[in-house]
Order: structure tokens, then sequence, then C-alpha cells
């Protein structure tokens, strides 16, 4: 079993100004104290740089790595000292005091990369985040405690355009900003053995979303060297051809087929590795038959794979491994989130409703893997967007890994980041 998690927008005009002004309030008093009791202790580093090759000079630096305290009773005393003037509904404190971890540990982390300077976060987002403990769901009604017995805000979800995708669902956490509330779906689902994964066409990479793994890149770089090499060396011959016709013939033969053979080499193996990483998929690809829309030279093409290429990939794999394949309309260009017109630019797409932005291959491979499950366009996975972030942004800027075709062995390898 799998749960997945669809995230959806929907707006409100509730009148929470106030609410969301004293959470976050709240968020940096926690925030505040812990960082107040964070322990600082030295650590020796060590560093190196290169003198000629392979030869390193080695020198340490002493840098001051943060603890936060973690005992039960520090938290239990941060717990009491927040709630003093905390005019809403108890539980909310645990969950600022969940949030302020995490916005720390993320701190923490852009700290020992060298991003962040000591000075601890600054809340600057407005939004307070709701546990199933303070909502009560009936059917695709939702009541929201604010201040028990006395302030409750409520919402309806059949009459959003994602009601018959997620009717079925369960109702999960939710974060409620100034003019609108992002509501999780989960769904627990039963691949029967077999996990889908979405694959996205690109011109120098593939890009698979996979549920569990997350966003998957594969580097496709080689395959273009090799067809840019020969092409070169082919254009050459051919600009000579006029002089010795015959001769210059048989070179152009030997060339095309030695540039045929690298190629074919080159799509066997990425099929192979493509198997053996991901031995229990079913492969879901866009049903090329139903690009007629998109003749090449268009714009979505042009930033795509050639259809023979790509074509061929999906025989070779349909082999191995069982293929499914989906609709191709508007894949990388319908919003996950709300399902509006994505606007592309510069590799990365921007929703002009919700306010999403991701990059446009995820995004692709995102929405290919989703139609694929049969849930239609739209929604999200657990570990990429919104439930783990905390500052309700999502966080689908970079490919969890980037792999590369081994030429000489038999598994992918990764390129490091
Ligand atoms: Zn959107």
């Amino acid at each position: 079993m799998t749960k997945l998690v669809l995230t959806y927008r929907m707006s409100h005009n509730w009148n929470v100004n106030s609410f969301l002004k004293e959470y976050q309030r709240l968020l940096q008093r926690a925030i505040d104290e812990i960082s107040e009791n964070t322990t600082w202790r030295e650590k020796k580093v060590t560093h190196r740089y290169s003198v000629g090759s392979r030869n390193y000079h080695y020198y340490e630096t002493t840098r001051l790595i943060p603890y936060f305290p973690q005992s039960n009773e520090f938290k239990r005393e941060l717990r009491n000292k927040l709630l003093k003037d905390w005019p809403f509904a108890k539980h909310y404190i645990d969950s600022a005091i969940k949030t302020a971890y995490s916005i720390l540990k993320s701190w923490r982390g852009n700290y020992l990369k060298g991003k962040r300077k000591r000075a601890k976060p600054v809340v600057k987002r407005k939004f307070v985040r709701v546990k199933t403990t303070l909502m009560k769901v009936e059917g695709s009604r939702i009541r929201i405690t604010v201040k028990p017995r006395e302030e409750y805000l409520e919402l309806d979800f059949s009459k959003e355009w994602f009601y018959e995708r997620v009717k079925d669902w369960k109702v999960g956490e939710l974060i409620i900003r100034e003019n609108d509330v992002l509501l999780t779906f989960s769904k627990e689902v039963e691949f029967s053995g077999r996990i889908k994964i979405g694959i996205d066409s690109n011109l120098t990479s593939l890009d698979i979303f996979h549920p569990e793994k997350g966003w998957i890149r594969v580097d496709l770089s080689e395959l273009h060297r090799i067809a840019e090499t020969y092409d070169r060396i082919i254009d050459g011959l051919k600009s000579v051809q006029r002089k010795a016709p015959k001769r210059i013939g048989v070179l152009l033969k030997k060339y095309w087929t030695r540039r045929r053979n690298r190629i074919e080499d080159y799509l066997n193996k990425l099929a192979v590795q493509l198997s053996r990483e991901f031995p229990d998929a079913v492969f879901v690809f866009e049903d090329l038959n139903k690009f007629k829309m998109l003749q090449n030279g268009s714009r979505k093409f042009n930033r795509k794979l050639s259809r023979a290429t790509w074509k061929k990939i999906v025989g070779k794999l349909s082999y191995r491994v069982p293929v499914e394949f989906v609709n191709p309309a508007y894949t990388s260009s319908t919003c996950p989130v709300c399902g509006s017109w994505l606007e592309s630019r510069n590799g990365r797409v921007v929703c002009h409703n919700c306010g999403f932005e991701a990059d446009r291959q995820f995004v692709g491979s995102f929405n290919v893997f989703v139609r694929g499950l049969g849930v239609a366009l739209s929604g999200a996975e657990l570990d990429d967007l919104l439930p783990n972030e905390p500052r309700g942004e999502l966080n689908v800027m970079k490919p969890k890994s980037v792999v590369r075709v081994d030429l000489n062995g038999g598994r992918f390898t990764h390129v490091p980041p």
C-alpha cells in the first residue's frame, strides 16, 4: 500500500486576519524560545584545497554547531508558556511547536551548508496549520475549531472543481492563508505489486515521477553528444561531397552506420538500466499517437526528444516492463494544485491563479503519473508538495536524484549534486 496525498486550493471569505496574526506571533515565540535554549557546540572541521593533480592541503577550522532542546520537560514548559496568552484552541500550540521545530530544522540544514547566518529564522508568511484533531469532517463539509464552543470556520468543498476526484478520500491537515485554504486528501492505494511511475521526455533528460522516491532525472546529455559528434562529421563530409562523390559517399555511409549503432547501443543500455532501476514499476508514458496536434517544430515538441527516439525508448522498454499510455494533452501546462493553465518560462512553470511554481519537467512527469492513476490531472504527493513544508511552500525545485546511463556497466551511475 502506498499513501497518496493530493493538495487542492480553495478560496474563502472568512475574516481570519487576527487569527493568522496571532498564530504568526505564536510561531515566532516558539522559534524564539527554542533558539534561546539552543546549545552551540564547537566542532573541528577539516577542509582541503587542491595543489596540483590529486594533491591536497588540509586545514582545520572550528565551527559552532547548534543543538536544539529536545527534552520532554523543555517541550512541556514551552507549551505552558505559550498557552498563557493564547486565546484560541489549545491544539494550535502543538501544531505551532511542531512547525517551529521543522522550520528550525530546515534552517539548521542551511546553516550547516553555509547558506544561513547564525541569526534565528523569522516567520514572514501568514498561515495556520490545522491538524485533523481540530476538524470535524462530514462528507464534503469541514468544521474547524478556532475557539472551542465559540468560534468555528466552516467550508464545503462539494461545489469545487476537484470534488469528484477526492470524494472518497480521507481529509487530512489543512493550511489556512489570508484568502485561501489548502486542503489535503489522502488515500491508500494498492498497486497490486506494481507501482506506477510517470515519465516525461525532454531534450536532455527523461524525468520520472515515482510516488515513493519522488522526482528522478535521467540525464541524456551523452545521447546528444553522440548525435552531435556524428552530425558534425557528416555535415563536413557533405559540404565537400562534390569533389569526390564516390569516395565521400562511402565515408558518409560508414559514419551514418556508426551514428546509428552508437545511438542504438545507448538506447538499449538506457532501457536495460531503467528496467533494473524500477523492476516493479508500470511505466506510464504519453501516448505519442495522440500527438497529431503537436507537429515537429511546434514549441512543445522542440523541447522534447525527437518522436522517433522517444518511440524507440518506449518500444525497447516494453519488452522488459509493463507500459501504459495516457493522453499527452497539456501535461506540462496544467497546474497540479488548482487545474489552471501554467505559464512556461525558462524551464519553469508559474500558475497565475494559485501561485504554484515549479520546474516544468517535474510537472510534466507528475501529471503523467497522476493521469496514469486515473485520478485526473491534479494533485500532489506527500514528500514533494505542501504537507511537509512548514511555511506552506512547495518544494519541487530539484530532482531527488540525477542518474546517467553507464555505457560500461549494467546500472545507472548517480550524478553527484
Ligand atoms: Zn494553480
